[in-house]
């Protein structure tokens, strides 16, 4: 029998609530039942519940759990709502959202490298969680077949929002995404019938996107 993680889980949510990135009981719930654990490789297990990113292969991470919870709050999000997220990585911050929306809602996550797209498939799998779909490519364009979405994010950095994404954003649905290059910032954005309404949420890093509406590959920029 594999090792119970279940105290460090919960320490972990004790710790993101003190420090008032865990701020709802949804939110709170999610964390507690996805195991984070199913989600790293195994060589990393053991540094499944540290509040820091880890590597998950193919020069890529699993964002911290802070910054996965301030994320999933901003995102305001609630059951039944349809969900874009372009970089699945792992498919933890999926599952986790996954959690929230409910069965009534669903996730789509965009992957650009194919080992990762089907990484992420196992492991959600693995954590019995059936309302993601994990699709291969380039995520700069969104997901225009199952557009309009309630809520957009993307776990990399984007040197701006891509026009498809506001495009594939329902009226009243919001986007989240970093924005800049190493260092960057957390953007909100709310899409009004008038345009989109964006404020500054916080500084962050994440990994470039790369694709037509993102970094170039092989430069690391436009
Ligand atoms: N959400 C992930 C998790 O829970 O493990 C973490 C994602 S990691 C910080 C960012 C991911 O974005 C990487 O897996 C990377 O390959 C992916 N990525 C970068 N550019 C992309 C693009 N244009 N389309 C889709 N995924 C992209």
């Amino acid at each position: 029998m594999g090792k119970s993680y279940e105290g460090e889980r919960k320490r972990l949510v004790e710790r993101l609530k003190r420090h008032g990135y865990i701020k709802s009981r949804e939110v709170e719930e999610a964390f507690l039942s996805v195991p984070r654990e199913r989600f790293v490789p195994e060589e990393n297990e053991r540094f499944a519940y540290a509040d820091t990113p880890l590597e998950i292969g193919y020069g890529q991470t699993i964002s911290a759990p802070h910054m996965i919870a301030i994320m999933c709050e901003h995102l305001e999000l609630r059951k039944g709502l349809k969900v874009l997220e372009v970089g699945a990585g792992s498919g933890y911050h999926a599952g986790i959202v996954a959690h929230i929306v409910g069965k009534e809602g669903h996730v789509y996550t965009i992957e650009r490298i194919g080992e990762l797209a089907r990484m992420a498939r196992e492991n959600l799998k693995k954590a019995g969680i059936e309302n993601v779909t994990v699709v291969e490519g380039d995520g700069s364009l969104g997901l225009p077949e199952f557009a309009p979405y309630d809520r957009i994010y993307v776990t990399c950095a984007a040197p701006s929002i891509p026009k498809p994404l506001e495009e594939q954003l329902k009226v009243d649905g919001i986007i989240l995404i970093p924005v800049g290059r190493a260092f960057c910032t957390l953007i909100k954005g709310k899409k009004t019938k008038e345009g989109l309404e964006t404020k500054e949420i916080c500084g962050c890093a994440f990994v470039p996107l790369i694709g037509k509406y993102g970094f170039n590959e092989f430069s690391k920029s436009l």
